[in-house]
């Protein structure tokens, strides 16, 4: 019962929390660059351990050389290892991008799939990219955590965990269905722009009424 009540008040804040963000950040959308679902699979691989900002200074020359799952199968690694190489762990991320592409021409006839399991079946691409691929492209309610949402969701004491996983959870129940997508977005500008990894500012965030890091109690 208590149980019960602590998620009941969860939705509640999460509700609100949602709402000023949206007033807050009205553009907010998915920042990797990208004109269809292959580019999107692509540049989110990428943005492992790499900066939005820097992968899409890589992928227009990318996607200029290989538009698509053929011809990206059929790239040579060492191409592609100097395309993607500033992105970091290049040379994992060039066999990743190439098998992908070979599993979307083997499996999916050169088209990237909505459903989950088809998604993480393929190189690289764990909950999170499937995610990102099934709320952008797809316009299936999915919750993508990354490192913006995670943190975030641990200062708004919405959990305690640090899997991803676990914390996708957590965040769907208290979350409705029809924001899961649009919060991640949300979460990931807010989490760049005030709520900060090693500086937040709290005095100027419009969230610190809700928030136990200022002040309210924890539910
Ligand atoms: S009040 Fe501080 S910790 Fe809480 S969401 Fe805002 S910036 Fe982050």
């Amino acid at each position: 019962m208590a149980q019960k009540k602590v998620v009941s008040a969860r939705r509640e804040r999460m509700r609100e929390v949602i709402r000023l963000l949206k007033l807050e950040y009205p553009d907010a959308h998915c920042a990797l660059h990208h004109r269809n679902a292959f580019e999107l699979l692509v540049a989110t691989i990428l943005s492992a351990q790499c900066t939005d900002e820097r992968v899409n200074l890589v992928t227009p020359k990318l996607f200029h050389r290989f538009p698509d799952a053929k011809s990206m199968s059929q790239a040579s690694l060492s191409e592609l290892e100097k395309l993607i190489q500033s992105t970091g762990f290049y040379k994992n991320k060039a066999i990743s991008l190439k098998t992908t592409a070979g599993l979307l021409m083997e499996r999916h006839e050169g088209q990237v799939p909505s459903d989950l399991e088809a998604l993480t079946a393929l190189r690289g691409v764990g909950r999170k990219t499937a995610n990102v691929i099934r709320g952008t492209i797809f316009g299936l309610p999915a919750i993508v955590v990354d490192t913006h949402v995670g943190r975030l969701s641990r200062r708004l004491g919405f959990t305690r965990h640090h899997d991803p996983v676990k914390v996708e959870f957590e965040m769907m129940e208290i979350t409705e269905s029809a924001d899961w997508t649009i919060s991640n977005h949300l979460l990931i500008d807010h989490g760049r722009a005030v709520c900060q990894a090693r500086k937040p500012d709290c005095g100027s965030c419009v969230l610190k009424e809700l928030c136990p890091k200022v002040g309210v109690p924890k539910t």
